[in-house]
């Protein structure tokens, strides 16, 4: 079985996994005891926050919080900017296709009296950074937009909303979900004024349960969870070290072999455009700039499910919406906020590609796509 779903979770590198075994095996104390065993542990935690720091590049190790997840990472950012605050400023700026994590916190925080704008992107899944700034009001706190939609693979003019907002409305805070982004595409945190940035390790080689929040110094958030002040007081509960120091070395390893890794994969992706474009069904979703890693398409009149089920039958796992949303039937939000058809909305299929992909992985997935578009095309158009 091929597996072309890296957009939900990417294999753990070989050595990532024996790095955390080995932590696993030689350390057991907490990094918050004042014993040799918790100071062992503790040094371990703190020089991969190091290494973590120098990945993502121009940030300090203190400015980063481990959580559980970039789900937790997106929580923390948008509930702990806006929970707890005297100001009086209640407004979030946020976009219709951020992933489930944002879009969810900010319909919960809705319930709680705050308001959100949802901005809705352009019919190429790209927002426009005017309609961004143009939603800031004088009670906005944060704009929080991602850097690669998870489904569609488009790339967000994050760096132009950042700029911009710095230069008219500096006192509003900037969160961007960079999860779909880092392993791909580089982004310098500084020059996008970016001030809360979420990642996941399990994106990019590093295990499944691993996050960080950058949050800039002299930012104030609002801790979700209590207990033991781990994390600078941000976020309570020990810490999973051998994970984290896993999560550390996927983290460099990513960005090490980004622009090699970008190369690669853009030349992948043309062969995948490239039989997409070929059968008159399907429609290729193209944003003006794309990930490297996202090839996104619909076939109208078709269940994603059903699409999904026959390239598995031919020994192909791809997504239709994000692995949150993949259980649903309902239509996608990112697709409908692009404005597509309900019958388009339902027939979306993501094809995500990995390190471990080249040529031959790549032409047997487009024979299995020609093989799944002959099997499919006498359905279409019979809702089934
Ligand atoms: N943000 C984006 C853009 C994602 O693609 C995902 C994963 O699906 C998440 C956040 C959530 O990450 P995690 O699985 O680490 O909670």
């Amino acid at each position: 079985m091929l597996n072309f779903d890296h957009a939900a979770s990417t294999p753990t590198a070989p050595d990532v996994i024996r790095t955390m075994a080995e932590v696993m095996e030689a350390h057991s104390g907490n990094p918050s005891s004042i014993h040799r065993g918790g100071e062992a542990a503790s040094k371990l935690l703190e020089r991969s926050r190091e290494v973590c720091a120098a990945a993502i590049g121009g940030v300090k190790p203190g400015e980063l919080v481990f959580t559980s997840g970039a789900t937790e990472s997106n929580n923390l950012a948008v509930k702990g900017m806006m929970l707890g605050r005297n100001d009086g400023k209640k407004h979030i700026v946020t976009t219709a296709i951020e992933h489930a994590s944002v879009y969810e916190s900010c319909r919960q925080l809705e319930q709680l009296g705050f308001e959100v704008t949802y901005v809705r992107p352009e019919a190429d899944g790209i927002v426009s950074f005017h309609t961004v700034l143009a939603a800031v009001r004088e009670d906005t706190a944060l704009v929080s937009v991602m850097h690669v939609n998870n489904e569609t693979g488009a790339v967000q003019p994050i760096a132009e909303i950042g700029r911009q907002l710095k230069r008219l409305h500096p006192r509003v805070r900037f969160h961007v979900d960079g999860v779909q982004g880092f392993a791909q595409l580089s982004l310098d945190l500084n020059e996008a004024g970016i001030d809360l940035y979420s990642l996941s390790a399990h994106k990019i080689r590093g295990p499944r349960g691993v996050g960080i929040l950058y949050v800039r110094e002299g930012v104030r958030l609002f801790p979700l969870f209590s207990g033991g002040g781990q994390e600078s007081g941000i976020r309570a509960g020990t810490e999973n070290v051998a994970a984290i120091v896993g999560a550390a070395k996927a983290f460099r390893l990513a960005a090490e072999g980004r622009t090699e890794r970008a190369g690669k994969m853009n030349a992948l992706r043309e062969m995948v455009v490239a039989e997409v474009n070929r059968h008159a069904g399907l429609r290729l979703t193209e944003p003006k700039q794309s990930s490297p890693h996202i090839i996104h398409f619909t076939f109208s009149g078709l269940k994603s499910q059903v699409i999904l089920h026959t390239l598995e039958e031919l020994g192909v796992q791809v997504s239709a919406q994000s692995a949150c949303s993949a259980k649903t039937e309902k239509p996608s939000r990112v697709l409908s906020a692009m404005g597509r058809e309900h019958e388009e909305a339902i027939s979306g299929i993501r094809i995500s590609l990995g390190d471990e992909h080249g040529q031959s992985e790549v032409r047997q997935l487009v024979k299995v796509i020609g093989s799944a578009v002959d099997r499919l095309a006498p359905l279409e158009g019979r809702k089934r």
